[in-house]
């Protein structure tokens, strides 16, 4: 038994390697692939439509000067666009950043092609940063422990699923102060999924109901704040993140998400003032990291653990 589960955990982890060194590649695209699409709608939205009317006429009535000019822009944009080489997760192959060389398959092997370079580029020899091997190793650990405790059935890559999702929200939302609507909504809906199935141990009605209120708790806090400060002191994909959660955990641990997302962000914030790099208070701290990493407190230590760490939740533990 402990065998074939050590085994399980051994597979499992190699492959979650492979899918870390993927997930890095994800990290930096993603971004990059979101605001090509933004860009090619903005453009999109200032040209005529097929009825020979623009956005601008038909949001703010008669054409304008200003219609006219932002028309020909759009027109000069339309070239430039279409000229660009296809980027998306696969294309174009993976570069140094420095050097510009395309990386080589066996250089490209997770963890130990970065130690046996000694943290290098293989042909230029720049540094490479150690946050790669770094999310190939968590990565890996993360998809070993499902092995572990699911063996290698659907329900342990659901969760090893899941695992990906919070890994690759909290290291875009650290490098963008964006969370992108795909991931957030695939969460949601393999939580409801799996839920349903009962893969999760989720009582779909606890399922549903998290969902519900991970999405209306941070979006009345959102609202307060606006109201009060005249700020804005988070972003719509924070409230979708946490609803994902709920719906992964259940309404009943959503407060153990929230309450270790809220202990991180203190200690990091704190931290951050302490280091003298909260110098500029306007700038936002993005709360989506914050999020994902209670969401992977919870999956490794189960919410239940989570709830009986925090004595002062007593009173809420289910
Ligand atoms: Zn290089």
């Amino acid at each position: 038994m402990l065998v074939s589960q050590g085994v399980d955990a051994a597979l499992a982890g190699v492959f979650g390697l492979l899918i870390g060194s993927f997930l890095n590649v994800v990290v930096y695209r993603k971004p990059v692939m979101m605001y090509r699409d933004w860009l090619f709608d903005a453009v999109g939205h200032l040209m005529t439509q097929g009825d020979g009317r623009s956005l601008w006429t038909r949001a703010l009535g008669p054409a304008s000067a200003v219609e006219s000019r932002l028309t020909a822009a759009a027109d000069e944009a339309v070239p430039v666009l279409e000229a660009l080489a296809p980027f998306d997760l696969a294309r174009p192959a993976s570069r140094c950043g420095h050097c510009g060389q395309p990386v080589r398959w066996y250089r490209n092997i997770p963890l130990l092609s970065y130690l046996a370079l000694g943290g290098r580029c293989g042909d230029c020899k720049a540094r490479i940063s150690p946050r790669y091997p770094i999310v190939e190793a968590v990565v890996g650990l993360l998809f070993a422990l499902c092995g572990w405790r699911f063996g290698l059935t659907p329900i342990g890559a659901l969760w090893a699923a899941c695992a990906a999702l919070l890994v690759c929200q909290f290291l875009i939302d650290l490098d963008t102060q964006y969370l992108p609507d795909d991931y957030n909504y695939l969460l949601l809906w393999l939580g409801l999924i799996g839920s349903a199935l009962g893969w999760t141990g989720v009582p779909l009605a606890s399922a549903v109901w998290g969902a519900v209120a991970g999405y209306l708790s941070l979006w009345l806090i959102y609202q307060l704040y606006l109201r009060i400060t005249g700020k804005e002191g988070m972003g719509y994909g924070d409230f979708k993140l946490l609803a994902a959660l709920g719906a992964w955990f259940g309404a009943e641990f959503l407060l153990a998400v929230v309450l270790v997302s809220s202990l991180v962000g203190a200690v990091v914030g704190g931290m951050l003032l302490v280091a003298g790099k909260l110098a500029h208070k306007d700038v936002p701290i993005s709360f989506g990291p914050f999020l994902a990493g209670a969401g992977l407190v919870c999956l490794v230590a189960g919410p239940a653990q989570v709830m009986a760490w925090l004595p002062f939740a007593f009173p809420f533990r289910p």
